[in-house]
């Protein structure tokens, strides 16, 4: 009697149970490429609490999600967050339905990032972010832009430094071996740097050395600083730039292939576009600008001989490497010198300067601009095929490498809005590179098992409630290149931290984000 008395009472407890959310109806991509099941979701205290088929629990808010896919929110693992202290609501980013990004790439970060992270963690952030620690920034900090080794003691310090954000949470560290001051490093530097990184467990994020003609050799020396460090190694949105090198991802993705045959843990990330975006001294020789990004550089510009030899550096560079071979491939982005021709070409402010359109003016118009304060641009330069195959590879991650955006301010690259929307609209359903499961784990457990995050990237009781809920008939990428402030069709619900940051077209700036660490706990935010 005492027995029938507690179970009647266990049922009506279960019957007032309310969650705080309740997911009902949708297809589930639990995040492992797993075929999809038809399982209700009950969230409680920003975690998955209850996964079973028919939940009839009460709930502050049901959501419906009849012929929806409920997919783990996107962890994009290569994100410039430099601009979170402006735009905190992470609005560009949350409207593709990511839910964590990893902000620190190619070698930049905030430093000291300790504090750093404190002042994330006042002002209230939209999405969870975490960080690498850039090589750059901290070489700056202890040499300037100098080409050379590091002495000893400078070494000691970098070192230091490293240590310091991985005990502060560091995900790892980031280098940007093309852009200075990481490009007059060595590659026995960045392995005595990596080492450090792999001390504290963490990570090795590559902006490779070179990506155009020096391609081969800077994937060789990303594996061999893998190999020497001991750490995984991530090729950071990977590609074969300019038209000789268009093809040879076949190469670069046997060489991953090989170095995991042989134990070593290589990893790539890549954002779904054929054109790259980043600062317009990308073409020009970096020791011109040593010491000095513009000053000396005009200095060095001022001398005819070295004017002359600094030109035929970039004319190399626009005919083999980020140029195409043609000035229409280069399009601004930002130009602090004639703001009227963001969103147009090289080729168009030549000819609007009088001059013909060729390769050495295209050079010359380039070293105008640098003098008069540099450029942002978008390089038209990667081969589609090239982007297929990688996209391919079971170790290729989806990331943006977007910067966050706020909305009609400036010319971004279009995927800081359409990165995820685009691979599950374009590469999934309408031209079938990936499987839509497949295209979820890419975005979703993937990147959380690199960044070793134990409580988010998957479907399942006891995982944070980090969700994109997406219609897979109608999602896509609307951004473009000529109008990149659009946000994506199709995304229907984004969920972070169980908390609702976007309900059909309406973001709420809800700042449910947390800072993420290494270890792969969160530490919680105040609320907002
Ligand atoms: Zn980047």
């Amino acid at each position: 009697m005492k027995q029938i008395a507690l179970f009647a009472l266990a049922v009506l407890f279960a019957q007032c149970t309310t969650y705080d959310l309740l997911i009902k109806g949708g297809q589930v991509y639990d995040g492992s490429a797993a075929e999809p099941q038809m399982v209700d979701l009950a969230i409680d205290n920003g975690e998955i609490v209850k996964l079973s088929q028919g939940i009839s629990a009460r709930a502050e808010k049901t959501i419906d999600a009849s012929g929806l896919v409920v997919s783990p929110g996107f962890i994009d693992v290569h994100a410039h967050l430099e601009p979170l202290s402006l735009y905190p609501d992470a609005k560009s980013h949350i409207m593709q339905g990511v839910t964590s990004a990893l902000g620190g790439p190619d070698g930049g970060s905030p430093f000291p990032l300790g504090s750093y992270l404190d002042t994330l963690a006042e002002t209230g952030i939209g999405l969870n972010v975490g960080y690498l620690i850039g090589h750059n920034t901290i070489r700056n900090h202890v040499m300037g832009l100098v080409n050379r080794d590091p002495t000893e003691s400078e070494l000691t310090e970098m070192s230091g430094i490293i240590s310091q954000a991985m005990q502060e949470g560091a995900f790892g560290i980031s280098t940007g071996l093309k852009y200075l001051p990481g490009t007059f490093a060595q590659t026995p530097e960045i392995i005595a740097l990596a080492k450090i990184a792999a001390h504290h467990n963490g990570i090795y994020t590559s902006h490779l050395r070179e990506e155009g003609l020096g391609l081969l050799e800077s994937v060789a020396e990303a594996i061999e600083i893998g190999r020497q460090a001991g750490l995984t190694i991530v090729l950071t949105h990977h590609k074969a730039i300019g038209q000789p090198m268009w093809g040879a991802s076949t190469k670069t993705l046997a060489m991953v292939d090989e170095a995991r045959a042989e134990g070593l843990d290589i990893r790539i990330d890549q954002y779904p576009y054929t054109a790259s975006h980043t600062g317009i001294s990308v073409v020009i020789p970096p020791w011109s600008m040593e010491g000095g990004r513009f000053d000396r550089f005009r200095e060095r510009a001022a001398d005819q001989v070295l004017r002359d030899s600094i030109r035929k550096g970039i004319v190399f560079n626009l005919i083999n490497d980020r140029g195409g071979n043609d000035l229409r491939r280069i399009q601004f982005a930002r130009i602090n010198w004639r703001e009227e021709f963001a969103g147009k070409t090289l080729h168009d402010l030549v000819v609007a300067e009088g001059m013909e359109p060729t390769i050495e003016n295209g050079a010359e118009m380039i070293i105008q601009i640098q003098e008069h304060g540099g450029a942002n641009a978008i390089y038209h330069v990667i081969d589609p095929e090239d982007v297929k195959r990688i996209m391919s590879h079971p170790m290729t991650m989806v990331a943006s490498d977007g910067r966050l955006t706020q909305f009609g301010n400036g010319h971004p690259h279009p995927r800081a809005y359409g990165t995820f929307p685009r691979v599950l609209g374009n590469y999934v359903r309408a031209q079938n590179v990936l499987s839509l499961g497949e295209a979820i784990r890419k975005m979703t457990t993937l990147p959380a098992e690199t960044l070793g995050l134990e409580d988010r990237g998957t479907i399942a009781v006891g995982y944070r409630a980090d969700l994109a809920i997406f219609d897979p008939e109608s999602i896509i990428d609307r951004a473009t290149f000529q109008e990149p402030h659009q946000y994506p069709d199709g995304i229907k619900w984004v969920i972070i931290n169980g908390q609702i940051a976007v309900e059909g077209d309406t973001f709420h700036d809800i700042r449910a984000g947390q800072i993420l660490r290494r270890s792969g706990t969160a530490t919680a935010l105040q609320q907002h």
